[in-house]
């Protein structure tokens, strides 16, 4: 059976690299019915916090990334931190000290930078030790990589290296190949940030006898200027894109085809996990374009039902405690000038708060205008008579209204728009004052005559 991992450190944020690794290995898992499992590793013991790890199981719940096993909800191959698994790290090293592939090295209490001695026994001077592996000499080790074919490297520049450090704790080479083997991972998909990692780790499962799972290192997503994507970039934690108005789903869709050539460009992944083979995920590093992904997300919003919009825009509001409630039809008359929830909160803003301001623009080309006060308390006059306030009713009237004025439509619509929204780019001006309603559109001209 398949069995996949995402193993993220806890000391930050989630990543949206990491995200994209958690969303591949998450459709590799479904499309092969295997498992998909959450490793948390905090081995740095300075940086690690559950502050984060809490963060990152949030994240990936959040994108729809559910897990099978995982340190919240448990499994058979737990416990899923490493922390909590330090036993085992020291019980396997141990092992390779007594088959010789390592020995203990033994540090000056004063000075631990400073060897004193190597040996196979274990220390018993007081003085700190670590166990460190015996790498074989001129040794040529291969694997094949799902995406890069063969790799092979030889032994021969690489030094020894510590496998348990002084303080009992593994080191991320070691924790993740006894990881790996004992939670019966199949495959390893990962970044390719982690390639020079792989040699030693295929050392490891050598000395111990252990089949190595399969490999599969993915390009790494770059910022413009094709270095690796941080911060100097822009953002990059997913907590921030869910704070800014993405919605999941098409922050994920993104992800996905950044690099994976899909047949379409617009999806819900979860309809996608049978098109997912490893062999259309791209080689090349790719960039991430956030024009892009904004695109990506408005073709998400406009895809929704008016039901589902609402629910998201919801949760969104409640997530990032944005004070207004948006009725439905505000919404759903907004959302098609805007990409991001947050827009669409910006942007509905002036339907439901009477202390709207008016813009610039808007004041300097109409306020107080004496053809501004004749077309507004025209559409006072005319308005209030309306029985059926409907869209056409209310276009007609318009149209009426710049006929009686003689004066152009698009005078008489732009002077109405500002008056009742502060602005002159809103959604479609009949359907707008359809849903601001007759008593408001009423008292919001007359606020524009005091
Ligand atoms: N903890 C490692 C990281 O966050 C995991 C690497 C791996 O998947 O082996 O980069």
């Amino acid at each position: 059976m398949v069995r996949v991992r995402f193993a993220p450190s806890p000391t930050g944020y989630l990543h949206v690299g990491g995200a994209r690794t958690a969303l591949f290995n998450w459709l590799f898992a479904r499309k092969h019915k295997g498992k998909f499992i959450l490793r948390i590793e905090d081995t740095d013991t300075e940086r690690s916090t559950r502050e984060s790890e809490n963060m990152i199981m949030n994240d990936l719940n959040w994108l729809g990334l559910f897990w099978d096993e995982g340190p919240d909800i448990g499994g058979d191959y737990g416990p899923y931190r490493q922390s909590e698994r330090l036993h085992l790290y020291e019980q396997y090293a141990y092992e390779l000290v007594k088959e010789g592939h390592a020995y203990f090295a033994v540090y000056d209490k004063d000075d631990p930078k400073k060897v004193l001695y190597t040996t196979t026994q274990e220390p018993t001077d007081g003085n700190p030790y670590t166990v460190v592996f015996k790498v074989p000499e001129n040794e040529t080790v291969k694997f094949d990589d799902m995406l890069k074919g063969e790799i092979e490297f030889s032994t021969e520049h690489m030094d020894d290296f510590i496998i348990l450090k002084s303080n009992g704790y593994p080191v991320y080479n070691f924790a993740v190949v006894i990881d790996d083997h004992l939670m019966s991972i199949t495959h390893v998909l990962r970044g390719e940030d982690h390639i020079s990692n792989t040699p030693k780790q295929i050392l490891l499962y050598k000395a111990f006898g252990w089949e190595p799972p399969k490999f599969m290192h993915i390009p790494l997503i770059l910022g413009a200027d094709k270095t690796p994507l941080s911060k100097r970039h822009g953002a990059t934690a997913v907590e921030h894109f869910r704070k800014e108005g993405y919605l999941s789903k098409a922050l994920v869709n993104y992800l996905a085809i950044l690099g994976w050539s899909v047949d379409e460009e617009i999806f819900d992944f979860t309809q996608k996990i049978e098109s997912f083979t490893p062999d259309k995920i791209s080689n090349k590093n790719v960039v991430f374009d956030y024009q892009k992904l904004e695109w990506v997300n408005g073709k998400h919003m406009r895809m929704l039902t008016t039901e589902e919009l609402y629910n998201q825009f919801e949760e969104w509001r409640r997530y990032v405690g944005a004070e207004k409630e948006i009725p439905k039809e505000v919404l759903e008359i907004c959302r098609e000038k805007v990409n991001t929830l947050k827009q669409l909160y910006e942007f509905a803003l002036p339907f439901v708060d009477d202390t709207y301001e008016y813009s610039q623009e808007y004041v300097e080309k109409f306020a107080r205008k004496p053809e501004t006060i004749n077309i507004i308390e025209l559409a006072v006059q005319k308005f209030s008579q309306l029985d059926n306030y409907d869209i056409s009713s209310i276009e007609k009237t318009l149209r009426e209204i710049a006929t009686t004025l003689g004066l152009g439509t698009n005078k008489v619509f732009q002077t109405i728009r500002g008056a009742l929204l502060g602005r002159l780019v809103t959604p479609g001006l009949f359907e707008s004052i359809a849903v601001l309603g007759k008593e408001k559109t009423l008292s919001r001209l007359q606020r524009t005559l005091e």
